[in-house]
């Protein structure tokens, strides 16, 4: 029945030049369908030849066809799910029939006079594992099934068809209105990471190479190309296994392991050589198979699974790139959504910073380092879209809503007219946030509250000029080595620090010496899995220990603070002992200093966080050891209730303005007061206005928060009368009236008083 099957394999071949031929011919999209089918039909030896394009309300409809009643073009339609070619599209997987009728999804649609066929061969039309259609050949003759080579030709030509249908044109030829599956709106409800909100287009950050040459010219030069491409692709990830820093056992050796495996797959090689003997291209080949492996895997929810489908996808992306180069990143768009599965901090910067305003990413979490980036350059962020780089094209309208964690693909009119609105309603409060930076940080009543920012990268910097912060009341000085691929050297260390200090002139700057382990893990630090990270191996334990890390870093601040004033401060001290070891750190190298003829500090202030509870013990002992104290409340609360501030489960299940919470607070006030040390606060909680009018109430005369937060707590303070608050309050959490929550109190008095939160 079938030519292709008689011919080895120069059948297809043919089938595929004229193909070509037809698709340099000037010819409106539908023409060019209805050839093509009529071609397929012809070298197939097929009585029926017909595509289906799937449409975005789900509905295949006919689009062409050779064979069945020309009549039922466009009218012939089939819900996915339903019938053969609807089962087809909705598993991705070709369906190979002797008897059509006798498969249990048959249903037969009676307007095109398809009822006298019997032999049927459907295959999936696949762009980047999605469906976009299905296309059937078809006989009267029964009894016997199309061979697996013809099967395959048929899968070739299908992706040739996807890249018509994705080059678009034609939508128009069916009834007006309808709109293909292709450009379907999808929405994800992912995980916010970083506020704000992006309306922009997609921007791949692995651009998807767009195969453009599909048709080879001689199989067996593109075979060898195939083969060099394999090779050279084989030795990199031999090479890559090779070096020093994934010599050791590791999560990253054992991906390249998989890769190395993958990359030795017979089956893997030998249907990319079919499809290139079938008539296509090294890469066009790599993009069909991969495709195929995509939609076929993408069904299944074996997480496993799925993250070797991930790698799967990446070694193609390689081989990819190995036969075409790298594409441009597409630099020159504006309003830029980047979307990726994921990316390090350092590619993230690689995008002209003005250019980017939003980040979409399959994974992500909010401590990842791209994150951590992400929200310094203000660039709202959502985690977590599972599926959105292969439903996702270049180019595409995309709005990413950092506030909700929602994602919209593609949207709808009236969702683009909401956003809109929601975007000017937001620019409109920053403006106002802006009239206030230069308003003092005076409350109705007169107490100053000094309003501090936390910072951790250069990119921080320029808000503490636009957000009128007082000064970096923390600076996490772990950023620099957490974006880092290396160790950052001390040269590294003094020139941020000194870039900092600059940056802050007259405004004070609070270092933090370096929080690592825990959820803050440095790749090249060694780092052994913890049961309990976060009450593990981390901050002042690791220092203390590591002496060398801790005096490089001591050394590289107080040599940037020469002749100028500067605090330095621990985290995560535990116990009294820790603060006196790292004075006596500092001591030496203000000795070493002296002594090698270099300036020190005009003035050095030492403070420590206090994020463990047991240090509430030991208040009075501590203060008298220390410049100022600031509470890290993130770490505090976490230990006090005993919740996993990483665990979206337990995270939000205590309330940190409870009364027994707020009464820890406010005894290290009051320690602070006995000792005339300052006592600041830096956790989260300093940038809710509610939270933070709590603290305020409570004595707390300076807070540090992240920079987009200081407008909303200025606003809250300016039409706050501190002493009404603290009187109401204090009788509060004194009257013993349960240990439940402030809040309700909290949000009346600010209604009561009109205050903003
Ligand atoms: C804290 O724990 O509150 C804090 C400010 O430190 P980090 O969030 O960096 O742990
Ligand atoms: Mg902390």
């Amino acid at each position: 029945m079938a030519a292709l099957n008689r011919s080895d394999t120069s059948g297809p071949r043919v089938l595929m030049r004229r193909i070509r031929e037809l698709m340099i011919e000037p010819l409106e999209a539908q023409a060019r369908l209805d050839q093509i089918v009529k071609l397929i039909a012809k070298h197939m030896e097929t009585e029926v030849c017909s595509l289906y394009v799937l449409r975005a309300d789900g509905v295949l409809e006919l689009y062409a066809t050779e064979g069945l009643n020309p009549g039922s073009v466009h009218l012939a339609q089939l819900r996915l799910g339903e019938g053969l070619v609807g089962t087809i599209a909705a598993t991705a997987r070709s369906l190979n029939l002797s008897e059509a009728r006798n498969h249990p999804a048959f249903t037969y649609l009676p307007e095109t006079g398809e009822e006298v066929y019997n032999t049927f061969l459907g295959v999936p039309v696949l762009r980047a594992g999605r469906t976009l259609g299905v296309l059937v050949v078809q006989n009267k003759a029964a009894g016997r099934i199309y061979p697996e080579e013809e099967s395959e030709a048929l899968e070739t030509v299908a992706m040739v068809i996807a890249e018509m249908i994705a080059a678009g044109g034609l939508e128009g030829s069916s009834r007006p209105g309808v709109t293909l599956d292709l450009t379907r709106p999808v929405s994800y409800n992912g995980t916010p990471l970083s506020d704000g909100i992006g309306i922009g287009r997609v921007i791949l950050h692995e651009p998807r190479v767009v195969v453009s040459s599909l048709f080879n010219e001689d199989p067996e030069t593109e075979v060898s190309r195939l083969g060099q491409a394999l090779t050279i692709l084989r030795a990199s990830i031999e090479d890559m296994l090779a070096r020093r820093e994934v010599a050791d056992e590791g999560e990253h050796r054992a991906v390249l392991e998989t890769y190395r495996k993958f990359a030795q797959d017979r089956g893997w090689v030998r249907r990319l050589e079919e499809a290139v003997r079938n008539g296509l291209t090294a890469e066009a080949a790599v993009e069909k198979v991969q495709s195929d492996m995509r939609a076929r895997m993408m069904h299944l929810s074996d997480p496993y699974i799925r993250e070797r489908l991930h790698d799967f996808d990446d070694l193609a992306n390689r081989l990819l790139r190995q036969l075409i180069g790298q594409e441009g990143i597409g630099q020159d768009v504006e309003d830029a959504v980047v979307v990726a599965r994921n990316m390090g901090a350092a590619e993230l910067l690689d995008y002209h910073r003005g250019q980017i305003c939003g980040l979409v990413l399959e994974e992500g979490a909010a401590t990842s380092h791209v994150v951590i980036v992400a929200r310094a350059l203000g660039i709202p962020v959502a985690g977590q879209a599972k599926g959105v780089v292969s439903m996702a094209e270049n180019g595409d309208a995309i709005i990413v809503d950092g506030e909700s964690g929602d994602v919209h693909l593609r949207p709808a009119q009236e969702v683009r007219d909401l956003f809109a609105d929601k975007l000017r309603f937001r620019a409109e409060r920053k403006e106002r946030y802006r009239s206030l930076r230069d308003v003092p940080s005076l409350s109705r009543d007169n107490v100053a509250i000094s309003l501090q920012m936390n910072a951790g990268l250069l990119v921080d910097l320029p808000q503490l000029v636009e957000s009128g912060a007082e000064g970096i009341g923390l600076f996490r000085t772990e950023l620099q080595f957490m974006v880092a691929s290396t160790m950052p050297r001390a040269r590294d260390q003094e020139r941020l620090y000194t870039a900092v200090l600059d940056a802050a002139g007259e405004k004070p700057v609070t270092f933090r010496t370096l929080d690592v382990g825990g959820d803050k893990i440095l790749p090249y630090l060694g780092h052994t899995v913890e049961e309990n990270p976060a009450l593990g191996y981390r901050a002042m334990r690791l220092a203390l220990d590591r002496p060398g890390l801790l005096r490089t870093q001591l050394r590289a601040l107080l040599k940037a603070a020469a002749g100028r004033e500067t605090r330095i401060m621990f985290p995560m001290i535990t116990d009294l002992s820790e603060v006196r070891q790292a004075k006596d750190l500092i001591q030496r190298e203000l000795e070493r200093l002296s002594r090698f003829g270099y300036e020190t500090p005009s003035r050095l202030k030492i403070g420590a966080m206090i994020e463990v509870p047991a240090l509430l013990y030991q208040l009075d002992p501590l203060m008298e050891m220390l410049d100022f104290v600031s509470i890290g409340s993130n770490d505090l609360f976490q230990f006090f209730f005993a919740v996993d501030r990483g665990n979206a489960n337990v995270a939000n299940r205590y309330d940190d303005l409870s009364v027994p919470f707020l009464k820890a607070l406010r005894d290290v006030v009051r320690a602070g007061e006995r000792h005339n040390v300052p006592v600041a606060l830096c956790g989260e909680m300093a940038g809710r206005p509610l939270a933070a009018m709590a603290l305020i109430g409570l004595g707390f005369r300076r807070i540090s928060m992240a920079p987009p937060s200081i407008g909303p707590i200025k606003a809250m303070l300016v039409a706050l009368d501190v002493g009404a608050l603290s009187e109401e309050l204090t009788a509060l959490l004194d009257s013993g009236e349960g240990a439940g929550s402030v809040g309700p109190f909290l949000r009346d008095f600010a209604t009561r008083h009109a205050i903003p939160y």
